[in-house]
This record gives structure tokens, sequence and C-alpha cells, in this order.
């Protein structure tokens, strides 16, 4: 078992303050795999500290400048990517291949692209009678989660250094192993001291003492929104910026004329991937009634056939939950699903199964009401609900009956079609059919799905603020 009693602070890996330690647990075994620093207000003091006073240099070096050093951690992370892959798979759970094919290759996706955007971005304009400048925030503190660890950290810390910002991060105390190869990556390619930081640590301790702390411009968080409302509360204090990045209960809207042998295996993936851990796995699939036998049935056949078990075997598809506390989380609200009388389609698992593993089997549930909890609350594990609707208004209703607004999907035989259902969903992003994620596109939530928008060009200004400069 590794033991890490340090941050990284100020270009320098530098003891934590206090001696206590976090246990990092492989979700699959039930292994401790490593212990990590609890750090404290203090190391939050000492890293904003060295921020700060990195600022002005950084804010001040050429973007091309910036642009090659954010080139250089993609490259180091593309060098380091089967070792990521590993441990994000061993601290979370996630399938080897998945790892590989989504969790290493999103975070060097946006380090590249935020060093390519820099190259074109304006940050200077002429508009009616002012020069428009776009300026860095100063110091901003990045609070991330556990689901899709380092795609997290880097879509805050690559576009918030593209903009000039330095940044302080707090890794999810579930997954901090691949921030620490993040920081020895960043550490190589030479980036000035106090321009990357990472303090360790829980939530309560590491995470508040930034989102209050006097010295942090703007915070960026991603995670529940509890826990967001909480950040939000802190950051008042001083009218500090905040971007949120919530929950989500999307719904995925297939139309009458939509082709269910391609909508209904794709409605599948898009609700488990990553085991449902996905801000905006689309989870509330909406059927008209007059098909939701046969889509019971295709959906059904689906998910039996979804490899699940050890992630270290390249042809599982799930793996288990990132812990043993989300997989209580979960089995909670497949009781509940039971207990309020939505019909199990498949799986329906409700107690922890007698092995290792923080094993959750995927599960299907049809017949579920607007008044069900598993209709309004994000249950993030590998449970689809099924909802019957008669007219495409009420589809629309129904798809909008809930306080999030991340994400959605609608299939139509016809785009056109589909495309006007889209507008009509109040998401931020909506997939018609199958079409993929864009990572260029802006990212980010409607209502309490969260403030502000991640990736891309508009990711990047998100970390800007605007002065207007007249005569
Ligand atoms: P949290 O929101 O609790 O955690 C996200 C991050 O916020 C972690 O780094 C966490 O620290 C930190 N945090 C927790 N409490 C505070 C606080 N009071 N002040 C500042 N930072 C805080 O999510 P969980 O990991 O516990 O997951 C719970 C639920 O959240 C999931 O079941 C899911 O519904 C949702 N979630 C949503 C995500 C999304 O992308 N939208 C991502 C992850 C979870 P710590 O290291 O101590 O956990």
């Amino acid at each position: 078992m590794r033991t890490h009693k340090d941050h990284f602070i100020n270009g320098q890996w530098v003891p934590s303050t206090g001696s206590s330690l976090l246990p990092v647990t492989n979700p699959a075994t039930d292994e401790i795999i490593a212990e990590v620093a609890a750090g404290s207000a203090d190391d939050v003091d000492r890293a904003v500290a060295a921020a700060r006073a990195a600022f002005d240099g950084w804010a001040a070096t050429p973007t091309a400048e910036r642009a090659q050093f954010l080139g250089a951690i993609a490259q180091g992370l593309t060098e380091r990517a089967d070792e990521l892959a590993d441990l994000i798979s061993s601290e979370m759970g996630s399938p080897l291949s998945f790892a590989r094919a989504a969790q290493v290759p999103l975070p060097i996706n946006s380090f590249a692209k935020a060093s390519a955007i820099l190259s074109e971005f304006e940050f200077e304009q002429e508009y009616r009678g002012s020069t428009i400048v776009r300026e860095p925030y100063g110091v901003i503190g990045a609070i991330t989660p556990w689901n899709y660890p380092l795609h997290q950290i880097a879509l805050k810390a690559a576009y918030g250094m593209a903009a000039g910002n330095t940044v302080v991060v707090k890794p999810s105390e579930v997954t901090p192993l691949n921030a620490i190869v993040l920081a020895e990556i960043v550490e190589a390619a030479g980036l000035p001291p106090g321009v990357f930081n990472v303090v360790f640590g829980t939530g309560p301790d590491v995470g508040e003492a930034i989102a209050s702390h006097r010295d942090i411009d703007l915070v960026s968080f991603t995670g529940s929104t509890r826990a967001g409302r909480r950040v939000s509360e802190l950051a008042s204090g001083t009218i500090k910026r905040v971007s949120l990045e919530l929950g989500g209960k999307s719904p995925n809207v297939l139309l009458d004329d939509a082709d269910l042998s391609a909508a209904v295996p794709a409605a599948v993936q898009a609700a488990m991937l990553n085991s449902g851990q996905t801000c905006s796995a689309l989870t509330r699939l909406l059927v008209p009634r007059s098909r939701l036998t046969e889509v019971e049935n295709i959906a059904k056949a689906v998910v039996e056939s979804i490899p699940v078990g050890d992630p270290t075997d390249e042809s599982t598809v799930l793996g288990p939950l990132s812990s043993r506390n989300q997989q209580e989380r979960v089995l909670g609200f497949i009781r509940k699903g039971i207990d309020e009388g939505a019909r199990v389609v498949t799986g329906g698992q409700t107690e922890p199964g007698a092995g290792d593993g923080a094993f959750v089997q995927p599960t299907i549930f049809s017949d579920v009401t607007r008044e069900m909890t598993i209709h309004r609350e994000e249950i993030f594990g590998p449970v689809l609900a099924i909802e019957p609707y008669d007219t495409e208004d009420e589809a629309i209703e129904i798809a909008n009956d809930t306080i999030y607004g991340l994400a959605g999907g609608v299939w139509s035989g016809s785009t056109e079609r589909a495309q006007q259902v889209a507008r009509k969903i109040r998401a931020g992003q909506i997939a018609v059919n199958d079409a993929g994620m864009n990572l260029d596109a802006p990212f980010g939530g409607y209502k309490q799905s969260g403030i502000g928008r991640e990736a891309g060009q508009f990711g990047l200004e998100e970390f800007l603020e605007v002065k207007s400069i007249q005569g």
C-alpha cells in the first residue's frame, strides 16, 4: 500500500500540516490501496498564497507560451496514459477498457484543446466605441468529484490556466491518485511554481476552506447539488464568482416514429455509461405507451447481455460503483422504486451481493410515474427508469418535470421533428438520434443542474472577466 503525505504547492511536494490520512479503497475488491494526506485550511492558505504570488507573472505570460505549457501537459498525460487508466480503474472501479477509452483521453483532449484555442482566441475586441478586454480572474479554486476524476480536474485546470488564472485543486477524497500523477506531469512540464497546486482532503475541511477563502476569486465546483449549494453559500461571503456543474435527471424522448432497434440499445448505453455515474446520463427513457412492450423487451435483452464484473477484465463493460457508500445509496433507490410501485423489467437487486466489491446489477424499471422518487432524484447508478406517455406534448411536459436541466436526448425518424422537440427541452445539451458527445460544445446545466459552461471556447470564457475601456 502506498502512503502519500504531501500536497503539491508552489511547484513542490510539501508535507501536510496535519498527520491524518484518508484511505483510498479499490471498490472492486474492498482493498485499501493507498492513504493520502487529509489537508486542512492551513494547507489551503499556503496553496492560495502560492497561487496569488504566481498570478501576475502567469497572466502576463504570452498566450503562445501558456499554450506550449498546456500542450506539454497533454503530452505528459499521453505518455502516462496506461498508468493513469490503471489508477483510475483501481480508485473508482471504472472498467479498464472504459478508463482507456474515456477517462484518460478526455483530460488529454481538454489540455490539448485549451492549448489550441488559445492561439485563435481574441482577448480584445472593439465594441461600439469601447475596447473590450478579457482578463483572468486571479486564483481559481477547483473542487472536483470522483466519477470522471481527471476529466473534471482538467476541464477546470486546463481552461482556467489557459485563461491566465492560477489554480488550487481539491480532488475527490475517493479518487486522489490520478491527481498526484497530474501534478507530477505539471512539475515535469516546468510550469512556473504556484500556477497549479493540489491540496488533498475532504469537502468539509479543504473544500469549504476553498469556497470561503477571501483570496480565491472564482470557485469552480462539480458534484452533487447538495454540496454545490453549500459552496455557493460559503462563496457568497466574499462575493466570489461561482461555477457549478451539478446533478441531472435527464430525459431521453423516444418519439413514436423512432427506429427502436437503434434507439433502445443506444438509450441503455446512455443511461448505464460509467455504471450510471455520469452527471449527463440519460436516466429517464420516455416511451410512447403504444410501443412500451417492444421497448421493454429490447432494453431487457440489451441490459442482460452487458458483461458486469472485474474491471481489469478486458471484456467487462460495467464494473462496481465507486464505493460501498455509493452502492448503498443506489440500492436504497432501487428499494424505493419497488416500494413506490415501479415495475422491475430486469435487475432489481436490493441488497449488497455476498462477494467483494460495490457491485450493483443493472436495473430497468418501467411504469415509472412523476410522483415516484426514481423519477425525481438523481440515482447515479446503473438504473434506467422507463416513463410511458400518450402524446408528444405530454412527453415534453414529463421531460421538463424536473428540478434539473443538464442534458436530454430525442429519437425520431425525422431529424427535423427531433430538433423541434430538442428545442423544447429545458436543458444545456441535447443529443438528437445517435449524435455523439461534442467535446468542443459548451457543457453545463439549466435550473438546479448548475451555473456556467465548461469545455471549448465557452469553457475558456468562463474563466475570464470582461473589462470595457472607453476613450
Ligand atoms: P459531493 O458533491 O459530495 O462531492 C464532490 C466534491 O465536493 C468532492 O471533492 C467533495 O469532497 C466536495 N465536497 C463535499 N462537500 C463539500 C462541502 N461542504 N464544501 C466543499 N466541497 C465539498 O458528491 P459525492 O461524491 O458525495 O456524491 C454524492 C452524489 O453527488 C452522487 O450520488 C451524485 O448524485 C452526485 N454527483 C454528481 C456529480 C456530477 O458530476 N454532477 C459528480 C459526483 C457526484 P470529498 O472528497 O470529501 O467527497
